[in-house]
């Protein structure tokens, strides 16, 4: 999938808002996103899948690992879920997730992994890479090989490191700035939550 047809998918959706947004860390943005939205439909949650996979085995093939040794796809709640499931699927593999309880992540709900077990990772936005790093850790954990992460967005401008390589179907910076030195408030724009124009 071409990088500028996503953006226009993303806008046409309603996953990417543009304007002049207060984001719930205080912090003001030109930008909004909130990929769940490009996912609301199956057909286009599949094509996401679909497109991740192609791009992960090639990426892991250039990076000199075997895609077809992979035997699970895992995501980590709740980001990940519906396109973990669409990369699994796409895939024809097994598909499971960590979660947090009480703040931390665990696998739970009887998944099992067997020792050595070759795991991709999937999320849909990757910023920091938090909570990615902290679901291979866990798979890891439970004697996990994870091989590679692939997610939909990437955020960190190429910098989130998660520990073990990743892909990313496109690539997205959206500055952010601090109330009193925003440019659009500067402009005299008012600033509106993310959401709010549908209430
Ligand atoms: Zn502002």
């Amino acid at each position: 999938m071409e990088q500028d047809f996503i953006l226009q998918h993303f806008r046409d959706t309603d996953a990417l808002l543009e304007g002049h947004f207060v984001l719930s860390s205080g912090l003001h943005s030109g930008s909004y996103l909130q990929c769940a939205k490009a996912l609301e439909f199956p057909y286009d949650a599949s094509n996401y899948g679909h497109a991740i996979a192609a791009t992960v085995v090639e990426h892991m093939r250039a990076e000199g690992l075997k895609p077809e040794t992979v035997k699970t796809v895992a995501a980590p709640a709740i980001g990940g879920l519906v396109i973990g499931y669409e990369v699994a699927k796409a895939l024809n593999l097994r598909f499971i997730w960590t979660e947090r309880k009480e703040g931390v992540m665990k696998l739970r709900r009887g998944f099992e992994i067997t020792q050595g077990e070759k795991i991709l990772v999937v999320e849909d936005v990757i910023t920091t890479g938090g909570s990615v790093r902290e679901c291979v850790e866990v798979l890891k954990m439970h004697g996990a090989d994870v091989m590679s992460g692939a997610s939909i967005v990437d955020r960190s401008g190429g910098a989130a490191e998660i520990g073990v390589p990743r892909v990313a179907l496109v690539e997205m910076d959206v500055p952010s700035y601090e109330p009193s030195a925003c440019p659009l408030c500067e402009q005299g724009i008012e600033a509106v939550k993310p959401g709010s124009r549908h209430t």
